[in-house]
């Protein structure tokens, strides 16, 4: 076993089951973690070492680590589904390997390789796999969501890639991310921040992004939406993405339109996954700049007739309406997201074994 890697110190304060089975029934979202966590410790003088699978527990850092001052820091979002056998898969982890490499080289962290990725998956879904929820239907979607994060955790105030990185990952199980489940979500157009710029870290899934998108998501909230819709920073005119989803237009014409990739965009492995399954469902992908006028009119027009956003936590989601300060854009055709919910069930029942999983997507 390739996890045999990985030395394990079981924990000695695990949660009981009856304990884990009543937080197993109502998980929410990251509120709750697993009994342990996986480790890997990264010095430039020996690199990658010490792979261990440990108690879960507070950190011990010290306050000049390099991580609390500059944020060099990377994470990683990805699922674990229990099928009706009993058996946990991962959905496409080799593609958040891959990115959690592209976001190290953009934060100057070392990278990690793709078997240490996944092999520290499996090292801590062997001892924690009890927390992978038994969904009760196929309306359920409870999984166990799998965060791993890599942090400059070196003393010293200087400002310069650190030489001390350690790479954790810790796991929630979770419930439907949004309250309102498949429910059409109201999304805030964001138009005094930016969340990305040319040159900077928008494709890199960094901390710091993160943080810059909070001021926007708190005017979202205030608008009584649920998450921010960002425009490029250049001409303020092209949609990116929203602060934790991509986003797709459905057109009458059977093209599903999707904002090309950017070095501002974050490649998203549900975007990546709805682009193939398109074929399938007789749909014709593009990769295309979008403008916000094109949203405009191709919904007052009845051109667009869905849209809707993607990603590891909410899988697919349909945007009801676009809450601008020149007031909400809504679609006037449409209104069942019948394609949105054709790809929203293909995609899960990939991800639960409830279909053929032709393409090797799960590990
Ligand atoms: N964009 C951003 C900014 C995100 O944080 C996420 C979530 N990782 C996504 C898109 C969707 O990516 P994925 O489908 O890999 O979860």
């Amino acid at each position: 076993m390739p996890t045999e890697r990985f030395s394990v110190l079981p924990s000695t304060e695990a949660k009981a089951a009856h304990i884990r089975d009543d937080i197993l029934a109502a998980p929410g979202f990251g509120r709750y973690f697993t009994d342990h966590m996986a480790h890997v410790r990264w010095t430039a003088d020996a690199g990658w070492h010490g792979h261990e699978v440990r108690p879960y527990g507070p950190l011990t850092l010290d306050p000049a680590a390099a991580v609390l001052h500059y944020a060099q820091e990377i994470f990683e979002g990805i699922k674990a589904y229990r099928h009706e056998d009993g058996s946990v898969w991962a959905f496409r982890p080799e593609k958040n390997a891959e990115r959690f490499r592209r976001s190290a080289r953009r934060l100057a962290l070392p990278e990690l390789s793709d078997e240490d990725f996944i092999d520290s998956l499996r090292a801590l879904l062997a001892q924690d796999h009890a927390w992978v929820p038994t969904p009760a239907s196929a309306a359920e979607e409870s999984s166990l969501y799998l965060r791993p994060f890599m942090i400059a955790s070196e003393t010293f105030l200087g400002v310069r890639p650190a030489k001390e990185v350690d790479y954790y990952v810790i796991a929630s199980p979770a419930a439907a991310y949004f309250k309102g489940g498949v429910a059409p979500v109201s999304i805030w157009l964001s138009s005094q921040y930016k969340r990305a710029a040319a040159g900077g870290t928008g494709f890199a899934k960094c901390g710091g992004n993160y943080a810059a998108s909070l001021a926007a998501q708190k005017e979202a909230e205030a608008h009584d939406c649920s998450q921010v819709a960002f425009l490029d920073a250049a001409e303020n005119k092209w949609i990116e993405e929203l602060g934790g989803m991509n986003l797709f237009f459905v057109y009458r014409d059977g093209r599903l339109v999707t904002p090309r990739l950017t070095d501002t965009i974050l490649e998203g492995v549900t975007r990546d996954s709805v682009l193939t399954l398109a074929r399938d469902e007789g749909l014709t992908p593009e990769e295309r700049p979008i403008s916000i006028d094109e949203w405009r009119e191709g919904a007052a027009n009845g051109e667009i007739t869905e849209v809707f956003a993607c990603g590891t936590a909410a899988v697919i989601t349909p945007v009801g309406e676009l809450v601008t300060e020149d007031g909400p854009i809504r679609l006037s055709a449409g209104g069942d997201n019948e394609v949105a919910k054709r790809l929203r069930s293909h995609l899960l029942d990939l991800q639960y074994g409830r279909r053929d999983d032709n393409r090797g997507w799960l590990t």
